[in-house]
């Protein structure tokens, strides 16, 4: 038997999520995220359940490949464009569309030989800066790429920084307006955070990633407790042996947690090799035999450790679940100090995995 670890991917979780996405935008059409391995949740296992987008955005080149050989023959964005002049003899040959985001790019693209021209997005910086042309470059950025005779259609995008919080869209929507109020051309804005918030930045396209695996824009799950999405993804493993420890007995490396009365101590098989954040402090909430309890103690490679006081009734076998239906990953991530979307993409390579 494998370790009693395993990751359940909820499919209809992800085609719900994609139509309540789809009920909140319903002039624009979607490129669902899928970067990262889909999040973390298995780009080729997942995909077909998001068949109604409009289409996929992504970033690396081995991921948008492996769709079109799925079959997926719908449009594919590369969010962060190409990186070498033979990328785009790829992008030519799986019919990709990629971003423009600097003037290397298009100078590459110019030089190209391609069977056909191809789709871009160009890309404006408004003010997160990391890529993107500057507002007072866009028109003339924009004039070179249409004289190109390698590009087909042009796409004007964005990206915010604080679509999020409560610094907002104001400003960067504000920017982008002005840049491209003289271009005539569709308009791609809106991340998760923007589609769920800010409804004039919805436009032509919308980019909804991390709400279609059913976690928060904002780290919070009470930021989308009310938006009727479902998390995808369940992190389950089993309790392995149980310790009842006296006041003063500590647990787990460093003993950097002690006990202050008689404790009842699950030892459950998961660890920060399963991809659990090892720095999730003493508290962190586990959901287990119905109700949530938390972690105590370091957690280690293989292993992490869970008070049982309150559950006499709890035994070696007893499921727990790390994150998923009954404990949003979000709850988890914010006692670690982190974001849902880091403890999706980390799930590591040897957590089996179950589709629903
Ligand atoms: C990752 C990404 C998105 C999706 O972000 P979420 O916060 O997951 O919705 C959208 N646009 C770009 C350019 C991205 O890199």
């Amino acid at each position: 038997m494998p370790r009693p670890i395993r990751a359940t991917i909820d499919l209809s979780a992800l085609t719900h999520n994609l139509d309540q996405i789809r009920q909140q935008t319903p002039e624009a059409k979607i490129w669902s995220v899928v970067k990262a391995n889909a999040y973390g949740h298995g780009l080729s296992r997942i995909w077909r359940a998001l068949a109604k987008t409009d289409g996929f955005a992504l970033l690396d080149i081995e991921e948008a490949i492996l769709l079109r050989e799925q079959g997926w023959q719908g449009p594919i964005l590369l969010l962060e464009g190409f990186f070498q002049p033979q990328d785009l003899q790829l992008i030519d040959r799986y019919r990709l569309t990629t971003t423009i985001h600097n003037e290397s790019q298009l100078q590459m693209l110019g030089r190209a030989r391609l069977s056909a021209p191809v789709d871009i997005y160009l890309k404006v910086n408004t003010g997160m800066h990391r890529l993107g042309f500057m507002p007072e470059q866009l028109m003339a950025i924009y004039h070179s790429a249409r004289a190109l005779p390698n590009v087909d259609h042009i796409t004007l995008m964005t990206h915010f920084a604080n679509a999020d919080n409560h610094l907002g869209v104001e400003s960067p929507l504000a920017a982008f307006n002005a840049a491209t109020v003289d271009i005539s051309a569709p308009r791609c804005l809106a991340n998760s955070a923007a589609t769920l918030w800010h409804q004039p930045t919805h436009a032509d396209w919308v980019r909804p990633g991390i709400v279609l695996y059913g976690a928060s824009p904002t780290g919070r799950w009470h930021d989308i407790a009310e938006s009727h999405l479902r998390p995808v993804m369940s992190l389950h493993s089993e309790i392995i042996a149980i310790q009842n420890i006296q006041s003063g007995d500590s647990v787990g490396y460093g003993s950097r947690y002690q006990a202050v009365q008689p404790q009842r101590i699950g030892i459950v098989a998961c660890g920060y090799a399963d991809g659990y954040p090892r720095h999730a402090p003493s508290g962190t909430p586990v959901w287990v035999s119905g109700q949530r309890t938390q972690l105590l103690g370091t957690v280690s490679m293989d292993m992490l450790a869970i008070d049982l006081t309150a559950l006499p009734e709890v035994q070696v076998g007893e499921s727990v679940e790390l994150w998923g239906q009954n404990l949003p990953v979000d709850d988890v991530a914010q006692s670690a100090g982190t974001i849902g979307y880091e403890l999706l993409c980390a799930v590591a390579p040897r957590v089996p995995v179950t589709v629903l």
